[in-house]
């Protein structure tokens, strides 16, 4: 309970301003995930199969952000590139607006699900400065832009995010710090205005001071744009502060889901239990 206490005290001095968290529940659904399941198959004469994902269902609604929570090997990954169409399930079906998500055409499909990943290095190039990619998330707009035009509205976002275009165009990744790149990331992710991001354990890779304004930044994303968030994590502390829905997952099947709320302060499955106690704060250094 001691922890429980903390949780909810961090939550409130962190979240002050965000009080849209209660859950309309005559949104629509975005995302619809039924009966998914995933193996990977290893050797070529005697194939060893691997379950990572094993018949989950699960639906996100617009403007709502879906946390999947679970340890490292539960599945989350395999879910995020499914969803993301990097990945393809061995059986289930996905739907987004209510429509088979591969019978969208990827380009179309990619303008309106986009990604943050855990490394926010490994998405640049270094010896590119950082304006190539952000030019580059064009190329999934139907309509043709000129480098000027695409300028605008990337300091048009960067602005929007709090952040100052002139400190960031222009430099180099090297030049920049890690939650630099993250929110950059998560910029370059919204020059498309996507309806789905899929952050896989975005604030992995940031110190704790900028674990928060990562989360903020996806928050104010949520409420001012009506974005939808699928939040792929394994600490608990971040599920609670941003998510409005929680679904546990241990190895590859969901054990528990519902309303943050519901799920952290009256947990029924052991594993949930467990990892309740074993929650460090927002704050605390990142343990690896
Ligand atoms: P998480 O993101 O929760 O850590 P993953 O989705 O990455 O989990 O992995 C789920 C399971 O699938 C793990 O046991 C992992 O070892 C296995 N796995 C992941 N990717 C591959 C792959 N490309 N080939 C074989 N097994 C994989
Ligand atoms: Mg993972």
């Amino acid at each position: 309970m001691k922890i429980l206490r903390r949780l909810l005290k961090e939550r409130e001095l962190l979240n002050a301003g965000f009080t849209n968290k209660i859950i309309q529940n005559e949104m629509g659904k975005l995302l619809e995930i039924e009966n998914l399941t995933k193996f990977y198959t290893s050797g070529y004469i005697l194939t060893e199969k691997k379950v990572a994902v094993d018949n989950v269902s699960f639906s996100i609604k617009k403007s709502e952000v879906f946390c999947l929570v679970g340890e490292s090997g539960s599945g989350k990954t395999t879910i995020g590139n499914i969803v993301l169409r990097l990945l393809k399930p061995t059986s289930g079906k996905i739907l987004l607006d209510g429509r088979d998500i591969y019978s969208y055409d990827k380009k179309t499909y990619w303008r309106k699900v986009q990604a943050v990943f855990q490394d926010p290095y490994s998405s640049f190039n270094f010896f590119y400065t950082i304006d190539k990619p952000l030019h580059d998330a064009f190329h999934l707009l139907e309509k043709r832009s000129s480098r000027e035009e695409r300028k605008k509205v990337i300091k048009a976002t960067f602005e929007k995010m709090g952040m100052n275009p002139d400190e960031i165009m222009g430099r180099y990744p090297h030049q920049l710090s890690g939650g630099q790149m993250q929110r950059i990331l998560i910029a370059r992710s919204f020059i498309l205005h996507p309806e789905l991001l899929v952050a896989d354990e975005p604030t992995s890779m940031v110190d704790a001071s900028t674990r928060v304004s990562v989360l903020n930044e996806l928050l104010r994303l949520k409420e001012q744009e009506k974005l939808s968030v699928l939040f792929i994590t394994h600490d608990l502390a971040q599920a609670y502060y941003i998510g409005d829905r929680i679904a546990i997952m241990q190895k590859g099947k969901i054990v528990e889901s519902g309303l943050v709320e519901e799920v952290i302060f009256e947990p029924k499955h052991p594993y949930t239990k467990n990892l309740i106690k074993s929650v460090p704060p927002l704050h605390e250094k990142w343990k690896l």
